[in-house]
């Protein structure tokens, strides 16, 4: 039996006070949580407040991106080693807009996804189609494509490392979420394809969910057997959106 993950992505949002406010909510409402495991990835700067804010509670953090490099001349970049010193469980890799806005390919996110698990971070690997590519009826394709560059990179019991994050780019952001027929199709893909390399890894290994999931939709999209849990952006910014999808997961 699969344990559930919620984790929240800040994205570029809050401040110190708006993030206090949040956590506040969080903790007062992390009891009724029975099962699931809650995380939070704040925007770089205010990991330490989370930390400070977090330690002592049950709910983890992680940040949402890292640089390949381990240290040196790279300005405005941050290594896996930071995120360590900062208590981070885990870190996003390959989300949908750092593949989009800033270049960042299969290669590159699979080589993120080594370099965090190396430093014993847990990488949430983001992978999803396009409305054009799923118009195109390529969407097992494309998510096949980005699983395996990090299959052919790191060998699929890696994957038990990390987290799988399936998010259709259409519907993240922009209130559109996937059926929950439509996702636990692609979920069972992305395990099948797995399995067919190790049966016993795809049987392990959490997939999420991510793309308008809120408290009205969270219910039925967890209750598919492939769906392990959510990555959350919007919602995850109301202390009680967030509580009530986190509790929907167990
Ligand atoms: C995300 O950015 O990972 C995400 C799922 O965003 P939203 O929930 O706002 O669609």
């Amino acid at each position: 039996m699969r344990q559930k993950l919620v984790a929240g992505n800040w994205k570029m949002n809050g401040s110190k006070a708006s993030i206090k406010e949040l956590l506040d909510g969080i903790k007062k409402g992390i009891g009724d949580v029975v099962s699931a495991e809650v995380a939070v990835c704040p925007p770089f700067v205010y990991l330490a407040d989370v930390e400070a804010q977090l330690t002592g509670t049950p709910v983890v953090w992680g940040a949402q991106n890292l640089s390949t490099e381990e240290k040196g001349a790279f300005t405005g970049e941050v290594a896996a080693s930071m995120l360590n010193d900062f208590g981070c469980k885990y870190v996003i890799v390959g989300h949908s807009e750092r593949r989009s806005l800033y270049g960042e390919d299969d290669a590159l996110v699979a080589t993120k996804f080594r370099v965090a698990r190396a430093a014993g971070l847990k990488p949430i690997l983001c992978i999803g189609e396009s409305l054009d590519e799923r118009e195109k009826s390529i969407t097992n394709e494309v998510v096949a494509r980005q699983i395996g560059a990090v299959i052919d990179l790191e060998g699929v019991s890696a994957l038990t490392d990390g987290v799988i994050a399936y998010e259709p780019v259409w519907a993240i952001g922009t209130g559109k979420t996937a059926t929950p027929e439509q996702a636990q199709e692609v979920h069972q893909f992305i395990r099948q394809r797995i399995a067919e390399k190790d049966a016993s890894v795809a049987e392990k290994v959490q997939i999420l969910y991510g793309g308008s999931m809120n408290a009205a939709n969270a219910s039925d999209l967890l209750a598919q057997s492939d769906i392990d849990g959510g990555l959350i952006g919007g919602a995850s910014l109301k202390a009680e959106d967030f509580l009530t999808i986190c509790r929907a997961a167990g």
